[in-house]
């Protein structure tokens, strides 16, 4: 009677440095096998903890301008003076195939896959306030006064985009966030536009059938 869309969701989930984003994908990917998550390349230096070809394919500015150039990335963008990009390759795929797929990656980036994408599902990260973002990106202590304080001021910017999203899930609680971003998932799941068949005829016999049934 209803069947949904065969072909995965395209979910982007941004927000700044500090707001959890990384943990909250984490137990989501956890719980749920059907999403892949696109693993971006940069030309930002590796931090402690990064895993090569895991966190990020790490190129060097040449590398990913060769990138550019033939045409490699779904959309590309220039955050703290590092290029971030998503690879074309295996999205379609994945996509087509009915898996979810995941880009986390900065607001400039996601209002461009955005235009040409536009039935992706677009949510931000929020930290719960200005004062526990400083605290979390002092605590990873893995970068320098400088980059921390640029990183912070970076996140003024990615949070006066947050009307461009469809949905925003403050992280003061982990498990609330994963919940809320799940949610989110279930409901798009359920809406008219994502029903591949919607067989009215039959509707219709059922609800015929069902008023004689209870007319007798
Ligand atoms: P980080 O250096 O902390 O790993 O990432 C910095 C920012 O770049 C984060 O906001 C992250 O979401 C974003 N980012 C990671 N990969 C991509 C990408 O492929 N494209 C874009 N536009 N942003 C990305």
């Amino acid at each position: 009677m209803i069947k949904n869309k065969k072909k995965g969701e395209l979910i982007i989930i941004s927000g700044p440095s500090g707001a959890g984003k990384g943990t909250v994908i984490k137990e989501l990917l956890k719980k749920h096998d059907d999403i892949w998550l696109s693993i971006s390349c940069t030309s930002r230096e590796k931090r402690s903890g990064d895993v090569p070809n895991e966190t990020y394919y790490f190129l060097t500015k040449k590398e990913f301008e060769v990138g550019i150039e033939e045409n490699k990335f779904l959309e590309y963008a220039t955050y703290n003076n590092n290029y971030y990009g998503t690879p074309k390759k295996q999205i379609k795929e994945k996509l087509d195939a009915g898996i979810n797929v995941l880009l986390e990656i900065e607001v400039q980036g996601a209002l461009k896959v955005k235009e040409l994408i536009p039935e992706a599902i677009c949510i931000f990260i929020m930290p719960p306030s200005m004062q526990e973002l400083k605290k979390r990106l002092v605590k990873r202590g893995t970068e320098s006064k400088e980059k921390i304080l640029s990183r912070f001021k970076s996140a003024y910017q990615e949070i006066n985009e947050i009307t461009n999203y469809n949905y925003v899930v403050v992280n003061d609680n982990l498990l609330d966030a994963v919940n809320k971003v799940e949610s989110i998932l279930t409901s798009v799941k359920c809406r008219v536009d994502r029903i591949e068949e919607l067989d009215l005829n039959t509707i219709e016999e059922e609800i015929h059938e069902t008023l004689i049934e209870l007319e007798r």
